[in-house]
């Protein structure tokens, strides 16, 4: 099993397990991945979660944490000064594509820092008006606010903006 981070054409961030990346390319083009906010099917990979390694193991267990050690690039050039980790050319691509969701999320949502979880069950339970909103929350009220039935989605994180 793999486990994909996806985004709907809206924007909408959201994460999905596959057998493989074949069955998830198969799956996508045959529209059977839809949005859960808003049943789009037109949802591509943002980041990859653990990695398939090369070597086939029997049973195949999910690796038990995300993997960020950069992949060598095979046709890189070590004469070129890379100011970031080396990415391959489709990793560039899902990191364009991240930006694009971050930039869209966040210019279209309200940031609200900690108080996201009271402001997300305020929204959910009618006290104020729906919005979107952004800001943070830890595991353990994140896990809260699922229980009540609220629903939010993890903000992706650029690997870069932690410098
Ligand atoms: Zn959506």
């Amino acid at each position: 099993m793999i486990r994909y981070a996806l985004a709907c054409d809206k924007g909408h961030a959201f994460e999905s397990w596959f057998q493989n990346s074949a069955a998830y390319d198969t799956q996508v083009k045959r529209g059977l991945v839809s949005c859960p906010m808003c049943d789009s099917t037109k949802v591509e990979k943002t980041i990859m979660a653990p990695r398939v390694s090369g070597a086939k193991k029997r049973g195949e267990a999910p690796a038990p944490q995300t993997s960020t050690e950069p992949l060598p690039l095979p046709g890189a050039t070590s004469e070129t000064p890379a100011p970031v980790a080396m990415v391959s050319p489709q990793e560039g691509e899902f990191r364009k594509k991240l930006k694009e969701l971050r930039d869209h999320l966040t210019k279209n949502a309200d940031y609200v820092g900690q108080k996201f979880p009271e402001e997300a069950r305020k929204m959910h339970y009618g006290e104020i008006e729906h919005r979107s909103i952004f800001g943070e929350a830890s595991p353990d009220q994140a896990k809260e606010l699922h229980e009540e039935g609220i629903e939010f989605h993890p903000l992706p994180v650029l690997p870069e903006e932690r410098n």
